[in-house]
């Protein structure tokens, strides 16, 4: 019988490997009170292991006084170390950190923290401090859309559940140790847009989200509406997880309104295209009441004619005008040496002027971290070389090649 199934990676797929340590965020309820049964301790501490995980963000039994000396080696087996952190990158006055963590099989993943609101905004906004994190959710990926770092290091493998639940629980604790420039805070949005395509770890990035918004102690209790998950246009996934019951917010990374140049762009695109794949996010609108944001790179003499805009404006008001999309226009992270550019200013303009012309609702995405390759990718890219040295900040990066540009 066939596969049902989409090919979830373009390349070469990687050899199987061992499986990351469990973890308590791997954990249903009903296997963590059998945890509980195997280290001999009573089903109440459950609880209690819970409110410090999930309540208190803290993954070092060792601090948890509350549990005796010997309760607390029983439980440490439970929280392995899962996020090496390399290195820490810093911008924007320190608002934007770029973090690279090593697995425990040696791969990398990065997150980008970023505050906003710190300044004139502080007075003026009406919500004041927002924190966003981009996550990773897979190590590398197998899409190979081919402006993109993370796209040229292949995939290597999915991320487990708990790997992607503690890259926000320590972004989390970081704010709520007043770790970035605003004082303590807490962590307002979670987007899946950082290494790998979400969509292609399905299992593992839906168990990830449910924690992440599960109310503490059994999670961390962010809105669902927080939440975004990009895909560069895995359709089926698209149509499973508008029936999750999740209001969580799809991003649709189109980069072009017509098949031949998403073709180029997007490899996926030849299996899925520019039609079936909007056609999805219509659905995914429709079915559960959340705003589809359009993701567009803007490419130098590549995608960035006013006529595309027209095009793209012709595509998303052609399958509805009731607001189900919102556009996002990225300017290209550019990297010396690179056969992609980022648009022209004017051009850019010109094709944001026409979208909003269009009655198309559209923002210029804010590009932070461009001067500590904030794109997705670049830094593991870098750190991937040779040279990588197991301990932290030891790498001459200088010694790397550029690594490839991305958004
Ligand atoms: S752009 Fe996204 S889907 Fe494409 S290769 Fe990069 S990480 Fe993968």
């Amino acid at each position: 019988m066939s596969d049902p199934n989409p090919p979830l990676c373009l390349v070469e797929p990687p050899p199987p490997r061992g499986k990351p340590p469990r973890h308590w965020a791997d954990l249903t309820a009903a296997e963590r009170l059998e945890a509980m049964a195997e280290a001999g301790l009573p089903a109440f501490r459950a609880k209690q292991i819970a409110a410090h995980y999930g309540h208190h963000l803290s993954g070092q039994p060792e601090t948890w006084t509350d549990l005796s000396l010997e309760h607390r080696r029983q439980v440490a087996r439970l929280f392995p170390d899962l996020l090496h952190k390399l290195e820490d990158r810093q911008c924007d006055g320190g608002a934007t950190v770029k973090s690279l963590y090593r697995l425990f099989d040696g791969e990398l993943v990065e997150t980008v923290l970023m505050r906003y609101g710190l300044t004139e905004e502080l007075t003026v906004g009406p919500r004041g401090l927002r924190s966003t994190l981009c996550v990773s959710s897979q190590a590398g990926c197998g899409m190979a859309c081919p402006f993109c770092a993370t796209g040229g290091l292949g995939l290597k493998r999915n991320l487990s559940p708990a790997e992607i639940v503690e890259q926000v629980r320590q972004a989390a604790r970081l704010l709520a140790d007043g770790g970035l420039p605003g004082g303590p805070g807490r962590l307002h949005n979670v987007v899946f847009m950082g290494m790998g395509e979400p969509l292609a770890n399905y299992r593992a990035v839906l168990a990830a989200v449910r924690l992440i918004t599960a109310a503490p102690p059994a999670g961390f209790g962010l809105s669902a509406r927080g939440l975004t998950i990009s895909t560069c246009g895995l359709v089926p996934a698209i149509g499973r997880l508008a029936q999750e019951g999740l209001p969580v917010t799809l991003a649709v990374s189109l980069h072009a309104p017509d098949d031949e140049t998403r073709d180029r762009l997007v490899p996926v695109n030849r299996r899925w295209p520019v039609a079936q794949l909007l056609d999805a996010a219509w659905d995914y609108a429709r079915v559960t009441g959340r705003r589809v944001s359009i993701e567009y790179a803007l490419m130098r003499d590549l995608n960035d004619q006013v006529a595309r805009a027209d095009h793209l404006a012709d595509l998303l008001q052609g399958r509805g005008h009731w607001g189900w999309f919102h556009v996002n226009l990225i300017p290209l992270n550019r990297v010396p040496g690179s056969p992609w550019t980022a648009s022209r200013r004017r051009d850019q303009e010109a094709f944001r002027r026409r979208l909003e012309g269009r009655g198309v609702p559209v923002t210029v995405r804010d590009s932070r971290g461009q001067e500590i390759d904030g794109a997705c990718g670049q830094l593991a890219a870098a750190w991937s070389q040779p040279v990588a040295d197991s301990t932290a900040g030891s790498v001459d990066l200088s010694a790397a090649p550029a690594p490839r540009p991305t958004v």
